[in-house]
């Protein structure tokens, strides 16, 4: 911890923001300490000061983990706490919080109330902030990085515009297979596989994509069983966990969804309907990733239809 030096190269730097997937258990999400970061780069891009008050990242970065974290609970506190052991995080409190963790050892990082009375702050160390300070091209880099390793192109925007981010150019460091596209988008006759939508604007398609369903940023390969065919909206609302599939290929729709007359006609409308399936002969999504994505994408509980 605190050794960055003004000698440490652009690479050596990007990767220990990279490192941090190391925290992955197994296939799970884990964007908690991702967030806390954009968050604070976002807040370093536009001049703020370096320590942020744990008030304001328990109500910012707490919505920001509802929003675009896993579907389980999810708390700020711990990657406040935990963001530190990366060499990225200091809390001046900190002696404080640690004694209540020498206290009880078995908590996973100090309580909320020991956090909020102390008043504590976070923030990147000193030294790295004055280097990125000086270096807005490193903060965006760090900052695509951080997004391509951790969400689906889907979520690149939502999140920039969530946390305030001034500029950041997502440069595509794992690269696509074109091929995926294309053959998700025959195999499924070029329509959604919710819905049917299938305009075309002249020959091209208008608004149809190639959905992964076990996240390609998560390791989900470019298959025909981790594909879908989807329209813009359903694509957006099955990467954001508002719809899933079970085993069968029935639509799940999530109950999170606020009963809008909008969502009735584009999803709840759908709850409990099989999908459109590939063409004969072309398999269907397969139950390990449907799995994946119902674990980690879909707000739970399934409406009833
Ligand atoms: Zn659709």
């Amino acid at each position: 911890m605190g050794d960055t030096r003004v000698t440490t190269t652009d690479a050596e730097l990007l990767d220990r923001f990279a490192d941090l997937n190391i925290w992955r258990r197994g296939d799970e999400r884990a964007p908690h300490k991702p967030l806390l970061l954009l968050h604070a780069l976002a807040a370093l891009q536009r001049g703020e000061a370096r320590l942020i008050p744990f008030a304001r990242i328990e109500e910012e970065v707490g919505k920001l983990l509802s929003e675009f974290g896993p579907p389980r609970a999810t708390r700020p506190e711990y990657p406040f706490w935990h963001l530190q052991s990366d060499g990225l995080w200091e809390i001046p409190e900190r002696a404080t919080l640690q004694a209540d963790l020498d206290e009880a050892p078995h908590r996973h990082n100090p309580r909320l109330t020991v956090i909020r009375a102390a008043d504590a702050h976070g923030g990147l160390p000193q030294d790295l902030y004055q280097e990125l300070r000086a270096r807005p091209d490193l903060v965006n880099r760090i900052a695509a990085r951080l997004l391509e390793d951790h969400w689906e192109p889907s979520f690149h925007d939502d999140i920039l515009d969530a946390i305030g981010m001034p500029y950041v150019q997502v440069t595509r460091r794992r690269p696509r297979d074109p091929a995926f596209r294309d053959t998700i988008l025959r195999i499924y006759q070029h329509r959604c596989a919710v819905c049917g939508y299938d305009a075309l604007l002249g020959t091209t398609d208008l608004g149809i994509e190639a959905a992964h369903i076990h996240w390609h940023s998560h390791g989900g390969p470019d298959t025909e069983e981790n594909g879908l065919a989807l329209c813009a909206n359903h694509h957006k609302a099955f990467d954001r966990g508002a719809l899933s599939l079970d085993n069968d290929h029935h639509l799940l729709i999530s109950q999170h969804l606020r009963d809008t007359e909008g969502a009735r006609d584009w999803l709840i409308r759908f709850a409990g309907e099989p999908i459109r399936d590939p063409q004969p002969g072309c398999p269907r999504p397969a139950a390990h990733h449907l799995d994946w994505h119902r674990s980690e994408v879909f707000r739970q509980p399934a409406r009833q239809r």
